[in-house]
């Protein structure tokens, strides 16, 4: 049955009670967004812009970062598109924006904090992506990555409002997630990067396989920040979407629309088994799935009992 359904998958996704959660895809470039599209994601939830240049020695101009942006606009064709900044740094180096030499890069400058060393790189980039939205007639929502503070929460929505796109910022450092409700004062939309949320709740290298218990995306203290942050969403009346590797497991895409997630988004390939197994599921199920998940003592606790649950209805 659930082959047969993925096969089928034509989106949106619903779960079998009606509620729309829109399944969206990340992406890096224009054609892994046809790719997306053709899967039929509902938009893009996540484009990296920061992977097209990996290995380049010196910034690309405006124009060459606008052409880019737009290829991916153009391919979306009117679905809703999140463009995250640069996330230079640690895991994805920048050559001609991350600091040469720092003892712990995860805790460095990354991500939003290289415009603290270089606030004209942020700056073009967000002309860059203006000119890509007006050549397009498109309206993107625009996210920074590796937010601490509610004040570069401010800083970086008043130059994204000032070029008249839509703010938002990635929930990847605890803190966000903790003072969710007034980030959510400053910028109209968080989207959990869970990748990075793991990393820095549980102190564990997200690139170390001796570790990967603690990242794993079932930890119930990381179930417990993305039901804070779902909940301050839920108060504002503003989108919470998750769009890192977690949302690309179908149960545990259950358990996070259960914790009150508004949308996913994941790799084009994981798409249609995310929205078809929610169109097999009942939000209610879902969120008695998210409570026991919650409630468990471990990663592999939280599995079962979401898994007992879901496949129970
Ligand atoms: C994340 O951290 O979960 C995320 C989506 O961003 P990236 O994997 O690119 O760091
Ligand atoms: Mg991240």
């Amino acid at each position: 049955r659930t082959a047969q359904a993925l096969a089928g998958y034509r989106g949106p996704a619903t779960t079998r009670d009606g509620v729309a959660v829109p399944v969206l895809a990340n992406v890096q470039d224009g054609p892994g967004t046809r790719t997306a599209m053709v899967a039929h994601a509902e938009g893009v939830g996540l484009f990296r812009t920061e992977l097209a240049f990996l290995g380049r020695a010196a910034e690309p101009t405006v124009e060459e970062q606008a052409t880019g942006y737009a290829d991916v606009f153009e391919a979306a064709a009117g679905r809703r598109v999140v463009l995250r900044t640069l996330d230079a740094g640690s895991d994805k180096p920048l050559e001609f924006a991350t600091p040469p030499e720092e003892a712990n890069p995860a805790l460095g400058v990354r991500g939003l904090r290289i415009a603290r060393r270089d606030p004209g790189l942020l700056d073009r980039q967000l002309d860059a992506v203006a000119e890509a939205a007006r050549r397009t007639s498109t309206s993107p929502w625009v996210m920074a990555p590796m937010v601490a503070t509610v004040a570069e929460a401010a800083d970086f929505a008043a130059r994204v409002r000032e070029r008249g796109l839509v703010p938002g910022v990635m929930v990847e450092v605890p803190s966000v997630a903790l003072l969710a409700d007034r980030f959510l004062e400053v910028v109209d939309f968080l989207s959990i990067g869970t990748n990075d949320l793991s990393q820095y709740a549980l102190a564990a290298d997200r690139l170390s396989a001796d570790l990967a218990d603690l990242t794993d995306p079932w930890q119930p203290a990381l179930l417990a920040l993305v039901a804070a942050t779902a909940d301050a969403g839920r108060r504002a009346g503003k989108p919470v979407g998750v769009c890192g590797e977690a949302a690309a497991d179908p149960l545990l895409a259950c358990v996070l629309v259960g914790l009150g997630v508004t949308s996913l988004s994941c790799a084009a390939p994981a798409v249609a088994g995310v929205g078809a197994r929610l169109s097999a599921v009942d939000s209610t199920a879902c969120q008695e799935a998210a409570r026991a998940a919650l409630a468990a003592e471990d990663p592999r606790a939280a599995r079962a009992a979401a898994r007992a649950v879901l496949t129970a209805g």
